[in-house]
């Protein structure tokens, strides 16, 4: 008998070739048929008077067949005209064919077999009126005996799949209509565990795939998709409520206790207060810690909310108890100024802190030096970069581990990072605010904690889609007044030879023409990260006014006064790189200018740039991202091993995956192992969609 698992061949009407097709849409089983679901749908519900036809673009009539008539329109292309008749008028449903015109193939056979003289058609099309006559564009038709026969596939809200080359509409159509008769019945359905939420209708799996598929309304299948999407999430969420269990499973060694002989210097020597979101952020972070599981926090914050002092504080706590912490950044340069903005703020501590980086391991001296402080857990802080991860690099008691921009390391870079300690607390931070719902799926898993508020007496930045040299003019009125700037090249690929060249000579000529009385420095991906260093460092003490960059500077870097930013070709940077570069400015007191020079004739262009001028709320522009780009791409679904819907949307479904979320957590609760009975079906969806993928999500 078919299975949802059986090839698609069982299907009837699927041979060898078309399952070939049908594999290029991603579907191979004869189950996956049913979750394929329609991209529109047409409305055959109402039958247009031909009379009316041409005051809408599309529309479905019902008429009576006359006589048919070809044409050769040029030299491959033919047409087909038929006469159609209804009791308001009488218009010619129209065909258009390709064909070779030396073959001698009929091509419009199939069709005037069916439209016989006197038999009545179902047509839905594309009308037009033409001078004289009028037409439609047949897109479906059906033939039916008499006026009084009903169409199977009219008078109904009608779906639309995606077609392929080889693969019609039509015949799509037809297929996941026998997979959904042979089928459906035998879709894993768990309506029954989830509890009824206020405007989710609830519906048996069946019974929302069928409508989904042919609905009776187009608010019925939109209904029905909802419905559906709470299945979905209601699994995903137990996936991720029960690696949430695993992980409080094992009782962590380390143990801290606040005795604030570090904390205390530390928040004094500052010279500002903790804001409330920051407060929160580090009780939340300190609770975990003293709990006997270990700590898995993601701290999410824009750009500029001061994330850095938060995990300081973790990293704090765990010095004042004797344990060793690592910060982890994904650039030399971030590395580098953590290292030393870390340095300054702890002077006068005695926390031996420590740089890992492939530059700083390169002489020798310096290398054993760092190994060995690490290894023997005299350095209490290892900050660094990847090189971190590096096999020879040993600790004695790494207990905690944050990862900045945590968006930026590769999953297996963050086991490994994980790997080099017995049972760490990990703090993740990113500043790449993703929407909540978006959130609550990719990092479920982790405890959550956002600060969403900046600190006081910081100026939003105001952001102009400007021209080149309205943006010079600007940049050198606020030089005068003692600001800094940047100027951004995108180089989509830092080893782009010609591209690199071009922000050097660009460079070289502002130094000469509009900023002449001015320094200008130059910073690229190609520079060592010795020489990268240097000039983010003259940048930082105005050696130079102006600094020119390609994306390098794109996270975390931090010169309060710095207040401008120009980004060229700004058309070709995605808002979230955007969001970042801007990051940069409005650090300090002082008002902040960005200006977006570009060529915004691309309408998703245009769009990004219009959004970038009107707010600076990283979640705002986040949610925009995600509505553009769709989940995978803003998160970047191959290295994440991110689910993939098939009902349930991020974008329009945040209120039922905070619901799903819940309702999983009570249910896994009671039944942690999901031993019982009744939870059978759920384990088995769970097994089948995310085995293995959880645990990727999991540091993910
Ligand atoms: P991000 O969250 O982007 O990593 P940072 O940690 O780099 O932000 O902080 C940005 C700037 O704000 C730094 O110069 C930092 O010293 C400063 N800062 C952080 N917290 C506060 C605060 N509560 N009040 C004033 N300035 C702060
Ligand atoms: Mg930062």
């Amino acid at each position: 008998m078919i299975q949802l698992g059986s090839e698609v061949q069982y299907i009837k009407g699927i041979g060898p070739k078309r399952a070939r097709a049908l594999l290029k849409l991603g579907i191979r089983s004869a189950g996956d048929l049913l979750t394929f679901f329609p991209c529109q749908y047409q409305d055959r519900t109402i039958i247009t008077p031909i009379s009316d036809a041409y005051k809408q673009p599309q529309c479905c009539i019902k008429a009576a067949i006359g006589k048919s008539y070809e044409r050769k329109l040029s030299k491959g292309l033919f047409l087909l005209d038929i006469e159609i008749f209804d009791n308001t008028g009488k218009a010619y449903a129209r065909f258009f064919r390709r064909k070779n015109p030396y073959s001698k193939i009929d091509i419009f056979a199939s069709i005037k077999k069916a439209f016989k003289e006197g038999k009545t058609a179902y047509i839905y099309g594309d009308s037009k009126a033409e001078p004289g006559a009028r037409y439609i564009a047949v897109n479906d038709y059906e033939v039916v005996d008499c006026a009084q026969d009903l169409a199977v596939s009219f008078n109904r809200i009608i779906p639309v799949y995606p077609a392929t080359e080889s693969l019609s509409r039509k015949v799509i159509r037809e297929t996941v209509k026998n997979a959904l008769d042979a089928l459906v019945p035998l879709y894993p359905d768990i309506s029954g565990l989830i509890p009824e939420m206020k405007g989710v209708l609830k519906l048996k799996s069946c019974e929302a795939i069928r409508k989904m598929h042919y609905p009776e309304s187009l608010s019925e299948a939109q209904e029905a998709r909802r419905s559906l999407a709470m299945q979905e999430f209601f699994v995903l969420e137990t996936a991720l409520s029960l690696s949430r269990g695993q992980i409080k499973k094992n009782p962590k060694k380390q143990r801290y206790e606040i005795k604030k002989n570090l904390l205390t210097p530390f928040r004094e020597k500052l010279g500002f207060n903790f804001t409330g979101a920051q407060k929160k952020a580090i009780n939340g972070i300190f609770d975990d810690m003293r709990n006997v599981y270990p700590m898995n926090r993601m701290l999410m914050g824009d750009v500029g909310s001061g994330k850095t002092v938060v995990a300081l504080s973790a990293v704090l706590l765990a010095a004042e108890n004797g344990y060793q912490s690592m910060i982890a950044a994904p650039t030399e340069i971030l590395a580098e100024q953590h290292f030393l903005t870390i340095s300054n703020m702890l002077e006068g501590l005695g926390v031996n802190t420590v740089i890992a980086t492939s530059s700083s391991l390169k002489k020798k001296a310096d290398r054993e030096r760092i190994l060995s402080e690490t290894a023997c857990g005299a350095a209490k802080i290892v900050i660094g970069t990847h090189a971190l991860m590096q096999e020879r690099i040993k600790f004695k008691n790494l207990a905690l581990i944050v990862v900045d921009e945590q968006q930026r390391f590769g999953v297996m870079q963050k086991y490994a990072a994980v790997d080099k300690a017995d049972s760490p607390d990990i703090l993740m931070m990113t500043a790449t605010p993703i929407p909540r719902a978006l959130a609550m799926t990719a990092y479920g898993e982790m405890d959550m904690t956002v600060i969403d508020e900046l600190p006081a007496g910081r100026v939003p930045v105001k952001t102009y889609f400007t021209s080149e040299t309205a943006a010079y003019g600007k940049t050198i009125e606020e030089l005068k007044n003692g600001g800094q700037a940047y100027i951004v090249y995108p180089l989509i690929d830092e080893s782009d030879k010609t591209a690199l060249k071009a922000a050097a000579a660009e460079a070289q000529k502002l130094s000469k023409s509009f900023f002449k009385e001015y320094k200008v420095g130059l910073l690229h991906g190609k520079m060592n990260p010795f020489e990268k260093n240097g000039v983010m460092k003259k940048f930082k003490q105005k050696e130079f006014d102006i600094l020119i960059s390609t994306t390098v500077i794109e996270v975390g870097i931090d010169v309060p006064d710095a207040s401008v930013m120009i980004i060229q070709h700004a058309d070709r940077f995605g808002l979230s790189a955007l969001h970042q570069l801007r990051g940069r400015i409005g650090r300090g007191k002082r008002q902040s200018y960005c200006f977006l020079v570009g060529n915004a004739k691309n309408e998703n262009a245009a769009r990004r740039i219009k959004i970038m001028t009107e707010t600076n709320n990283g979640f705002e522009i986040a949610q925009e991202d995600l509505k553009m780009r769709g989940p995978g791409e803003l998160m970047g679904t191959q290295q994440h091993g991110f689910p993939e819907f098939k009902a349930g949307d991020l974008v329009k479904d945040a209120d039922i995956i905070e619901f799903a979320k819940k309702s999983a957590s009570e249910l896994v609760e009671n039944d942690p192992e999901l031993a019982k009975k009744e939870h059978f079906v759920l384990k088995q969806l769970i097994n089948q969609r995310f085995y293995g993928k959880i645990k990727l999500i999991n540091v993910g």
